[in-house]
């Protein structure tokens, strides 16, 4: 790393948006070889007011920047400065996202390779759990005679990479930052900047292609490094190969938390049906044997989702995503259990069955098994198959919260059925638009029930009534 160009620099901002807030001063330690070249450091005007509260953080007052040079006076020397080094920065994302925006509205356009010392710090300390400045200079004895102005904070950074050398060795500095610098190659098709926004949030995001052909759902916590992930360059994974060779646009939503992702990207991939997401389609024969050990047949019948209300029957064992899925589930139960395939309905005829001859059924052909123990020993075999009831009163809204920003979605649910997320009390109040499109199927009753026995006694449950009709609506 310090064989190359390096820059280490910090940034002073008005705030945190980059798209908004403006830079109040810059400081850089050129590194050239390993050896510091120069250091250089200027207020910049940032054409705004700062805050109070920021003037308090860093002791750039308005005051002190009203005589400064803008950035745009600025843009061409420190272009000349950063150009064809390694940026290094701590929280990198945050100052080279200032670069690029202040840059860009000075005309310029700015693109560097980037090093993240937070990121390093975590990589080759993972033994701790801060790494912000303060923490690591209090950990590595750094010394910082201006804290929180950037020729400072820009020094310590220098002085960090510095400490590494002595604390690691040589191989485990490369590796490290050979992982961190392995940016991912952008697809031809996309135009420069467009991943440049992608948030590192929990949601969904979709690929287009030509035409604005749906090419792939997914979902991830963490929205960009998933995104970033399938344009890693290495493409171990040949979906991703083809997906890049024939992505032109990215689009993405936010979620509160990993439940809206999950069941917004199973109804996406129902809607669109991308190229690329074949295995999440909505199969249309979905299906399991309905069995009734108090009724009268001592046969399991077949039913079909597309038929029935799987959310409200019961008896349900599967599921199955094509008839003969379920024929073959039960055809094994069969042979494993020495059940009878003539009382199952699984074959046409009267007893002694073909099995009974082989001595593999138990005979409940020919009247050796009595029928209610044969029922009661099918029922047992498919007790790990059960389909379960929807365990509360009718539609009811989990919330998700997320703890940090505080903010909560509520999904709206019936009978093991999507119906669609709310942010607000009021949108709930509009409800009763959203089951419209009410439809059982097998990848939300698996994201619902797996998170419903992760999360147990933990779920926020909001019940709105069993009737079908928002809490409150009449
Ligand atoms: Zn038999």
């Amino acid at each position: 790393m310090l064989e190359q160009r390096v820059v280490f620099l910090d940034l002073e901002t008005t705030g945190a948006a980059a798209g908004f807030d403006r830079v109040t001063e810059i400081g850089i330690v050129e590194v050239n070889g390993g050896k510091l070249a120069s250091e250089w450091g200027t207020l910049v005007n940032p054409e705004t007011r700062i805050p109070p509260a920021i003037e308090t953080l860093t002791g750039i007052t308005n005051a002190m920047v009203r005589d400064a040079p803008t950035f745009s006076d600025l843009a061409q020397d420190l272009m000349e400065r950063l150009a064809g080094r390694l940026l290094v920065a701590h929280n990198a994302r945050f100052d080279y996202g200032f670069l690029k925006n202040e840059f860009k509205r000075a005309g310029l356009r700015y693109a560097s390779k980037v090093l993240c010392t937070v990121k390093l710090s975590r990589r080759l300390y993972p033994e701790h759990h801060r790494h912000n400045l303060d923490s690591l200079i209090e950990r590595h004895g750094l010394i910082c005679e201006d804290r929180h102005r950037a020729l400072g904070d820009a020094r310590v950074l220098w002085q960090f990479v510095q400490t590494l050398s002595r604390e690691k060795t040589r191989a485990e500095i490369d590796a490290a930052v050979e992982a961190l610098l392995r940016t991912p190659s952008l697809p031809a098709g996309l135009a420069e900047g467009v991943l440049d926004d992608i948030p590192e949030t929990p949601g969904v995001y979709l690929f287009y292609g030509e035409n604005d052909i749906p090419l792939y759902v997914g979902k991830s916590v963490n929205l960009r490094s998933r995104v970033l992930a399938h344009f890693s360059g290495d493409h171990a994974v040949h979906k991703d190969m083809r997906i890049s060779r024939q992505i032109t646009r990215v689009e993405w939503i936010e979620t509160v938390g990993e439940l809206g992702a999950l069941m917004r990207e199973a109804r996406l991939v129902k809607q669109l049906q991308p190229v690329h997401n074949r295995w999440l389609r909505r199969s249309n024969d979905l299906c399991a044997w309905r069995f009734d050990p108090a009724g009268d047949a001592a046969k399991p019948l077949l039913v079909y989702a597309r038929d029935e209300d799987f959310g409200d029957l019961q008896h349900l064992y599967g599921l199955f995503r094509a008839k003969r899925e379920a024929v073959n589930t039960l055809r094994a139960i069969a042979e494993e259990q020495g059940l009878c395939p003539i009382v199952l309905g699984l074959e046409s005829g009267k007893g002694p069955c073909f099995a009974h001859q082989l001595k593999k059924c138990r005979g409940a052909c020919v009247g050796k098994e009595n029928t209610l123990t044969h029922s009661a020993r099918l029922l047992a075999a498919l007790h790990k198959l059960r389909v379960r009831a929807w365990p509360f009163r009718g539609r009811v809204g989990i919330r998700e919260t997320d703890s940090w920003s505080g903010k909560s979605e509520l999904h709206v649910l019936d009978r093991w059925c999507y119906l669609g997320t709310v942010r607000s009390d009021w949108e709930l109040f509009d409800a009763g638009e959203l089951g419209s499109e009410k439809l059982f199927d097998l990848d939300t009753y698996k994201i619902l029930t797996r998170y419903f026995e992760r999360h147990g006694g933990r779920l926020q449950v909001v019940e709105l009534d069993g009737t079908g009709g928002a809490a409150g609506r009449h």
